[in-house]
């Protein structure tokens, strides 16, 4: 197998050279948050895949949704006319749980598909309002939102940058905020006002008919694990009232229980006028991702659309059956307690990992529910980063394998935190004590 991956699967995101070299790890099963490899280690995910299996592995109720939907009816399209039973009752779950009135729901394949369709309706949107000037997107530093050209775009990391030719002319990006490497003031309030005043002056910089909508995470995840400062999002969200463009929280990692509620929007009962979300939504069962927009977008759309005209939109595999027999069954365990478990297990992180804080190489530690960033430095005072020489990342990777326990390093300096919302008290602090056994070895070397 691993010869066979050598020479023919492409790994994207990691180094093709590298991982060349290191071949796969290969896994084989899993159960609740414990994943097997095929040599038989066994592992605890604290990841939860790519931060999607928040129900667990081997969830039984969910293999027999889509079995049963997969013997009945493996495919249906969404369009001309035609749906499938389980897309439609998703739907109609879906909006009556989503803040405000996001009533109206495209199912995609997946994160970046649904960024890249959000997109899309925002510019069909302001044609209809006979507003297409307003072609601007901002975003924020540090932001992740897919690997589509225009999500790609979106995104403000270098890697998904380089030679690609993104930012697209219209997108643009202001600071994160990230209160940790904040200068000056790094209060929640002196955040706050920077991410509204970047906001204000990029709108003004760009001119202000010209723009159609900020989108942001609500804690930003690939780019470090960024939580912003309680009030953060509430603020950004009227801003965007007051600017008179829209607010689009990217929910694809947030969604589905990872910050507590279903929606880290009703943290701050935000309601943005577009949101998109995957991963829980099916918890990596299968592949699907979601568009909620309001009602007001979708009735423009509509009502500027005549009769017989089509709105060109789609793919195959939108609103898939089976994804959505998937995104049912999961539900109901969301709905059935796992969610209230997630936010005590959550808890429980807290406590461990703020006690963490006080390791040699822990400078930053944030925690949101059951997703959580560690921001590792070689000097707390001066916040100095480890040294790309010393391998960190790389390191840090190959001793948790070695100790059972799966994580994600960003860079040589943030890990990741993200284990299944299933998790009970016991996994946690198992969780803990194998990233502190990691930590230190880690220490001991450097
Ligand atoms: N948006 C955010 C916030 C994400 O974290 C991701 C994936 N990590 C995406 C979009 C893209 O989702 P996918 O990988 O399912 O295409």
């Amino acid at each position: 197998l691993i010869s066979i991956d050598r020479d023919h699967l492409i790994h994207p995101v990691s180094s093709w050279r590298d991982q060349e070299e290191a071949g796969p790890r290969i896994l084989h099963s899993g159960h609740g948050a414990w994943l097997k490899d095929i040599n038989g280690k066994e592992l605890l995910d604290g990841f939860s895949g790519l931060w999607c299996v928040n129900v667990g592995y081997g969830c039984k109720s969910v293999v027999e949704a889509a079995t049963e939907q997969m013997a009945r009816l493996p495919y249906a399209t969404g369009y001309f006319g035609f749906a499938s039973e389980p897309a439609i009752t998703l739907a109609g779950r879906l909006a009556a749980r989503a803040p405000g009135n996001l009533n109206r729901i495209f199912f995609s394949q997946g994160g970046s598909d649904a960024v890249d369709s959000a997109l899309r309706f925002i510019r069909f949107y302001q044609h209809a309002r006979g507003t297409p000037e307003r072609r601007h997107v901002i975003g924020l530093a540090r932001g992740y939102h897919g690997s589509t050209y225009t999500g790609a775009g979106l995104t403000a990391l270098a890697a998904f940058h380089r030679d690609a030719d993104v930012p697209l002319s219209w997108q643009h990006h202001i600071p994160s905020p990230y209160a940790y490497r904040h200068p000056g003031d790094n209060s929640d309030a002196a955040v706050t006002a920077a991410s509204v005043a970047a906001l204000k002056a990029k709108v003004a910089e760009l001119g202000a008919d010209k723009v159609a909508a900020f989108f942001c995470e609500p804690v930003q995840g690939s780019g470090g694990v960024i939580v912003p400062p309680a009030g953060w999002m509430k603020a950004m969200r009227e801003t965007c009232r007051e600017l008179g463009i829209l607010f689009v929280a990217d929910e694809v990692i947030t969604g589905f229980g990872r910050t507590g509620p279903l929606f880290a929007c009703e943290r701050e009962n935000v309601v943005p006028d577009m949101m998109t979300v995957a991963k829980g939504l099916t918890s990596g069962y299968a592949p699907m991702g979601a568009v909620f927009m309001s009602e007001d977008i979708y009735t423009t759309i509509r009502d500027n659309t005549p009769p017989g005209v089509a709105v060109g939109h789609g793919m195959t595999y939108s609103a898939h059956p089976v994804s959505a027999a998937i995104g049912l069954a999961v539900l109901d365990l969301y709905e059935q307690g796992l969610l209230a478990n997630g936010v005590k297990a959550g808890e429980h992180l807290a406590h461990r990992l703020h006690a963490l804080g006080n390791h040699a190489l822990v400078g930053d530690v944030r925690i949101s529910g059951m997703l959580a960033g560690i921001e590792l430095v070689t000097d707390k005072m001066t916040k100095h980063k480890p040294d790309a020489k010393l391998k960190i990342a790389s390191k840090l990777s190959s001793i948790g394998y070695e100790k059972g326990v799966l994580f994600r390093a960003f860079g040589d300096d943030i890990i990741g935190l993200a284990p299944p919302l299933c998790c009970t008290i016991e996994e946690v602090d198992l969780l803990c004590d194998r990233l502190t056994d990691v930590l230190d070895t880690v220490r001991d070397d450097a």
